[in-house]
């Protein structure tokens, strides 16, 4: 491996928020090498690509909105919106044998999206009330909302049932992998109002690791190396590296909070207090693509807790641009969040085998149409924003500069892309300007 012992930054991790940080310290003049443990970049915007068919393993979307810092990063990259076309498609909920298209969007205000007239009233005034306090719901002070520690099941009972169950405990527990009696709402609602319509969602066209594969072939980055150990001194640190210690002026660990804390004994306590919920889903490459059953033009169908608790949803990845190769199919089986955590450890043909067989209730041709299933777990999936996490926040973003630095989406408590992508901003403001500047604490 081509890399000294004397390095000036190091970043443990090549997912999308070491390489984004690699990226800008490189382009602010400093040497920056990247060091991954898996063969491949991307971490959980990791694309495989397999007899035509383009996998997403791990992010599915990016928003139009509510995303400035992945438009900013992908600007400098040269791209664009247009390299990443809209889903213009739906989102549907499943209630009483079928799917409900309108989730998330003003269509589904109207026609219900699965909801009762009561709860479809109740989530009118959700929106007015949170609509009234936007400015209050700023997804960088997730730790400063009108809703403080109060969770989502706290939140939703102010609400009709439908508001929980047909609403915010489907979406959260499909793409995060939340506990509604854990998750905090304030970064919830934040998180919402920043997105907006799920109508306006967009994927890459080439794949979800467009940004990350163009970023390494820019940066230096060692695959197939596991960082072992981080250890902090006054003026370096010093990494074990497969068994051997580099010391760099700074190490970055760019991983999500529970192996950043296995790496480094001296993590802030914030770090100690991210929770990560695992997410697993199978991935079926279909000979044909099939419909859902009301022929509906969804790109998703999530399927509520109180239907079904250890299935959460499909998604029709098909629906997105060059995924499939003609004439084919291509979709993803989420597990529910309440068997997740068992499903992480479990073989493969054991997760394939329990979500194909729950997804045949909603799509019954999908034995016959599937030829391959991939199973996709991630013990550490997303970070979950709990009340022990928020408490420690604010000191967290105050700390000193240190010799051992962070980045991910955890830093930001937001699931998503956009979060690692911003708190890799954040990082390299730290490390180029100093701590102590007033972009350091995450602008105020
Ligand atoms: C199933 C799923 C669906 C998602 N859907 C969306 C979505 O639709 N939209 C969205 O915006 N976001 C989504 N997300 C979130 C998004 O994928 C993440 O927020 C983002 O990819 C996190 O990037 P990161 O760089 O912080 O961490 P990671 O991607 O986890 O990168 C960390 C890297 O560190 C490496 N590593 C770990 N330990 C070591 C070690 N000891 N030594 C060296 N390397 C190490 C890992 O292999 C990995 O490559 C989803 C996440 C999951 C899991």
């Amino acid at each position: 491996m081509a890399v000294t012992a004397d390095l000036d930054v190091a970043i443990v991790g090549a997912g999308i928020s070491g390489l984004a940080l690699a990226h800008r310290l490189r382009a602010a003049g400093r040497s920056v090498h990247v060091f991954e443990s898996t063969a491949h970049v991307g971490g959980r915007m990791r694309t495989v690509r397999r007899e035509g068919y383009v996998i997403d393993t791990g992010a599915e979307m990016v928003g139009t909105h509510g995303y400035p810092a992945t438009w900013r990063l992908a600007g400098e990259l040269g791209l664009s919106q247009a390299d990443a076309p809209l889903f213009g498609a739906p989102l549907a909920m499943w209630r009483e044998g079928l799917p409900h298209p309108g989730v998330g969007d003003l269509n589904g205000l109207v026609k219900g999206a699965g909801m009762t007239p009561g709860g479809r009233a109740g989530l009118l005034k959700m929106m007015a009330g949170a609509g009234l306090r936007k400015r209050s719901y700023d997804v960088e002070r997730p730790d400063r909302t009108p809703l403080g520690t109060t969770t989502i099941r706290e939140f939703a009972r102010r609400y009709h049932p439908d508001v929980h169950d047909y609403l915010l405990q489907p979406l959260v527990g499909g793409f995060f992998g939340w506990d509604t009696e854990r998750a905090a709402a304030g970064p919830l609602v934040s998180h919402l109002l920043a997105v907006g319509a799920t109508r306006s969602f967009r994927s890459w066209r080439h794949g979800m690791d467009t940004l990350a594969r163009l970023l390494a072939s820019r940066v230096d980055v060692s695959t197939g190396v596991t960082v072992h150990e981080v250890v902090a001194g006054e003026h370096d640190a010093t990494l074990v590296v497969d068994g051997a210690p580099l010391s760099a002026k700074t190490v970055v660990l760019a991983v999500p909070a529970p192996v950043a804390a296995e790496l480094h004994a001296g993590v802030p306590d914030f770090v100690r207090a991210v929770e990560f919920r695992p997410m697993v889903k199978v991935i079926c490459l279909l000979d044909r693509p099939i419909e859902p059953p009301d022929r509906g033009s969804a790109w998703g169908i999530a399927v509520p807790a109180v239907e079904n608790p250890a299935f959460a949803g499909v998604l029709f990845d098909d629906r997105k641009p060059g995924r499939a190769p003609a004439g084919r199919g291509l979709l993803t089986l989420f597990a529910g969040p309440a068997v997740a955590g068992e499903l992480v450890d479990a073989p493969n043909e054991e997760v394939a085998d329990l979500l194909m067989g729950h997804a045949a209730r909603y799509l019954p041709d999908l034995a016959s149409a599937c030829r391959v299933s991939v199973v996709v777990r991630y013990r550490h999936g997303l970070p979950m924003p709990t009340a022990p996490a928020l408490a420690e926040f604010r000191e967290f973003t105050r700390r000193p500069l240190s010799t051992v630095e962070y980045a991910g989406d955890w830093c930001m408590l937001r699931p998503s892309s956009e979060a690692a992508i911003r708190s890799a901003e954040v990082a390299a403001e730290r490390l180029l300007v100093g701590a102590d500047t007033e972009l350091a604490v995450f602008g105020g």
